[in-house]
């Protein structure tokens, strides 16, 4: 069988240079706290001990609400009017929730305090509190702490601020340590074993997954620890590695055929892997992963998607978008430009295209609005309005939620753009 491969655009600098527009103004986004959703199922002996209010504890039973199961590993520390109104030690009221959560639940070995734009409004000082509270429950249970605060960040940087706070405890790593591999951000499990198995068949190893199921499998990091980043929003996060001496593999995202191939072969040229092994293990995945993805380029070629800035996936997927199902770039706007981080991806991207950041909603949408795109990928609460006018929508935070890195996931991503298109087709048959 063959597979009609798409064409791929001649090389060039792509978007490296290109001027980005910078937003700064009123902003559509979910706090970090959302981060909890997919981190919780991901660390499988840790709790996320949110101290906020009412309004986070409904956020967070809203969006997670099928999980209301037995034992839950995240729950909120509600704060009071007694405490906002510093009438109550709110630092003794945690020692309480935390003494009774932990006797209740010999099974948490890591406890992480998250932060709230409460919490933060009154000052507390949760990095203090987790510093009292591991002197006194620590090796039993790790206490960390993180800020999931809407004051002035996205969604997906609480787990940015999650991995960040892991990272200074992780062990140092021996002196005669070989060469690793550390793939760094949250995968859902079935995608972690695929990647597991790739590296496996191309010899490259110790290849060590960050953050691991279970908090004690936390790997060493140190000078002969190189990491590939799966997620484009891990900036503290590389940022402290670097500070460890661990040494990034710049790549592109493994979203889609080509992108995985080009995330793989960074670490294979790194590990000296050949280039007959590299295809012989590559091909047959990379073949099925773009199959998939026709399907729904041939739906999808020529249609215009326009990203507002959300989940910091925009640069990646637009890439994935328009090299391998065809699509017409908009606009591709992100919270924040990693140029560093983004620099393969952005080399991807059309020439001319136009790339914003931050937000300032109002101008974005007149923008939309002008461009008349035939897909907008864009927050919940932009969404439904945007629908009202008769544009069609994608919810990025869907995107985060489902299983879309890797060969095997490739299509689904395709899919999870092609369902609103096709829906509306049919609704205008
Ligand atoms: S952390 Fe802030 S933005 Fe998030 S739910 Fe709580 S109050 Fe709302």
């Amino acid at each position: 069988m063959t597979v009609d491969l798409a064409p791929r655009p001649a090389p060039t600098q792509g978007c490296a240079d290109t001027p980005v527009l910078k937003e700064r103004g009123q902003r559509e986004v979910f706090c970090g706290l959302t981060g909890i959703i997919w981190l919780h199922r991901k660390i499988q002996d840790a709790f996320f001990l949110i101290v906020g209010s009412r309004t986070c504890a409904h956020l967070m039973q809203s969006a997670a609400g099928v999980m209301i199961f037995a034992e839950p590993r995240f729950g909120t520390a509600v704060m009071e009017e007694r405490d906002l109104a510093g009438l109550a030690d709110a630092n003794e009221e945690l020692d309480r929730v935390v003494a009774r959560l932990l006797e209740r639940r010999p099974d948490i070995r890591q406890l992480f305090l998250v932060g709230s734009c409460p919490s933060e409004v009154i000052k507390l000082d949760l990095a203090k509190a987790a510093s009292r509270l591991n002197r006194q429950y620590f090796p039993q249970v790790q206490v960390l702490n993180y800020s999931g605060s809407g004051i002035e960040t996205t969604f997906t940087q609480g787990e940015d601020a999650c991995l960040a706070a892991i990272v200074p405890t992780l062990p140092a790593e021996t002196a005669d340590a070989p060469k690793s591999l550390m793939v760094v951000g949250s995968l859902p499990d079935v995608v972690e074993d695929q990647f597991a198995r790739l590296f496996a068949d191309l010899g490259i190893g110790p290849v060590s997954f960050f953050p691991a199921r279970r908090s004690t499998d936390v790997p060493a990091v140190g000078p002969n620890t190189h990491f590939l980043l799966a997620q484009p929003f891990l900036s503290e996060t590389g940022r402290l590695l670097e500070d460890r001496a661990a040494r990034r593999v710049p790549a592109p995202f493994p979203f889609g055929a080509e992108g995985t191939t080009a995330w793989l072969k960074a670490a294979a040229d790194l590990f000296g892997v050949s280039g007959d092994r590299f295809d012989r293990v590559t091909d047959a995945p990379h073949r099925r992963a773009r199959k998939a993805v026709q399907h729904y380029r041939d739906r999808l070629a020529g249609k215009r998607v326009f990203f507002f800035p959300d989940s910091q996936l925009e640069v990646p997927l637009a890439r994935f978008l328009n090299r391998e199902v065809g699509m017409r770039l908009a606009e591709v706007g992100s919270p924040y430009l990693h140029r560093q981080h983004l620099a393969e991806e952005l080399a991807w991207l059309p020439e001319g295209t136009r790339l914003s950041e931050g937000q300032h909603v109002d101008r974005q949408l007149d923008r939309c609005r002008e461009d008349q795109p035939d897909l907008v990928v864009c927050g919940l609460g932009l969404a439904n309005p945007l629908e009202v006018e008769g544009l069609t929508t994608k919810w990025s935070i869907e995107l985060v939620f489902t299983p879309v890195h890797g060969y095997e996931q490739a299509g689904d991503l395709a899919e999870l753009f092609a369902r609103p298109v096709l829906r509306k087709q049919r609704l205008e048959v």
